[in-house]
């Protein structure tokens, strides 16, 4: 065989796969369908600005391992996010904290806002949450459900807020204090020079091949590798035999503005139904850009269709029980391994996205 490894995606699951592994002598080629590398998590410099051109990708994480990981391989700011959500053109801080309580109702003391929130939760709160729609009202009671949550959530998933499953925003922080820092994790940063530096230094010294589909001759590249990573989509590996699972599109359309700054923030949220995108990103808060000029991103998600990029898996009971029908065929693989957001048909962020590359390579060499 002329490869020990041919991975399937330059995306950061199969980067740090591929670098691991090149690490400890194995030859690796990487394909890659898009002309680009790095998956969704690629950035262009466009107007001295690191565009994410895949959507806002915040680093954030508790692991310090997979902190150390990345630090080895380039450096992070100090961003911390904190979006703004827009309803009906007023203006709320997320996540849900001590000054969206005070913009609501005007509370001032956590003891107040524990009121109103307990007294609405004392209200309409269920046993044991079936939903999100449940969930959510659970956790911070109807009237931030109304202006925060079921538009933005609605639009971005395309159904109906109780027909989703609960564990999509247990990933939202309640706080009583005045910290607009969306994340409650230990470590946060945007790259310095773009997350596209990371593929770069993470593929150093492999072979890539951009442009090119695994599908298009599957047999000829199965054929000069002893194993196989794919990182794309497993149902689509499997040509569909039991069914498509469920995915979520998006598309984004970019502005370059000839003004110096748009909207202020890095993210603002746009929460009510009627507004057909999720979020507005500007790219130059990201980071400390010095440019003239800015680049702005509006998000809209939509229904996803075969042939198009899947951006979310939708991870509720139907796909799970799909997915786990998939599982069991790749459970039976000696020659392929499935990794990714897309692979494992998992909703994961960066940072679990790297534990679990990292857990396939100690697993790889057991
Ligand atoms: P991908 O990045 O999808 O890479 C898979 C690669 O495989 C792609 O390049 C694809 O083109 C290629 N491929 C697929 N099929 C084939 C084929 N047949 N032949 C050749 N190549 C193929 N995470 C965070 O931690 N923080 C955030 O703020 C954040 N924001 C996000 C915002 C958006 C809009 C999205 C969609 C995701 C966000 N994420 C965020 C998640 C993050 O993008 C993922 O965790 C990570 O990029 C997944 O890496 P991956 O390698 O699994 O998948
Ligand atoms: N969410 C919401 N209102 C907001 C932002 C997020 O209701 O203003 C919900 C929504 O259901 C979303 C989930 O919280 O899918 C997770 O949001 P996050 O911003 O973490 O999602 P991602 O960046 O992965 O799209």
């Amino acid at each position: 065989m002329e490869y020990d490894y041919l991975i399937v995606g330059s995306g950061l699951f199969g980067s740090v796969f591929a670098h691991e592994m090149n690490k400890i002598g194995k030859k690796c080629l990487v394909i890659e369908k898009r002309s680009t590398i790095g998956g969704n998590i690629y950035t262009q410099k466009e107007e001295n600005i690191n565009v994410h051109k895949y959507g806002a990708h915040i680093f954030h994480t508790s692991d310090e391992e997979v902190w150390n990981y990345v630090n080895q391989f380039i450096k992070f700011n100090r961003f911390t996010n904190s979006p703004i959500a827009n309803y009906k053109g007023e203006l709320y801080n997320l996540p849900f904290n001590m000054n969206t309580f005070y913009k609501l109702w005007k509370t001032k003391t956590p003891a107040e806002a524990k009121e109103i929130i307990e007294a609405e939760k004392e209200e309409y709160k269920t046993e044991n949450p079936a939903n999100l729609e449940e969930q959510a009202i659970n956790l911070v009671g109807p009237t931030i459900y109304k202006i925060l949550i079921k538009g933005y959530t609605e639009k971005q998933w395309g159904k109906p807020c109780n027909e989703l499953p609960s564990f999509i925003i247990k990933r939202l922080p309640v706080r009583f204090t005045y910290d607009n820092n969306y994340f409650n994790d230990l470590y946060q940063g945007i790259p310095l020079d773009g997350y596209t530096e990371l593929i770069e230094k993470l593929l150093d010294g492999i072979e890539v091949k951009t442009d090119v589909n695994y599908f298009d001759d599957k047999e000829k590249w199965d054929a000069i590798a002893d194993k196989v990573l794919f990182t794309g989509m497993i149902d689509e590996y499997y040509n569909y035999c039991y069914g498509e699972l469920e995915y979520r599109g998006l598309e984004f359309k970019s502005e370059t503005k000839d003004i110096e700054n748009y909207q202020g923030n890095a993210v603002v949220n746009y929460t009510e139904a009627e507004i057909p995108y999720t979020r507005i990103i500007e790219h130059k808060h990201f980071e400390d850009s010095k440019s003239d000029k800015t680049i702005i991103t509006y998000e809209y998600p939509k229904t996803w269709t075969k042939g198009e990029e899947a951006y979310y898996p939708v991870n509720d009971d139907k796909n799970s029980q799909l997915y786990e029908k998939y599982a069991k065929l790749a459970d039976d693989e000696d020659k392929i391994i499935f990794g990714g957001r897309l692979g494992m048909y998992k909703y994961m962020n960066m940072d679990q996205v790297i534990k679990e590359a990292l857990n396939t390579v100690k697993e790889e060499q057991q």
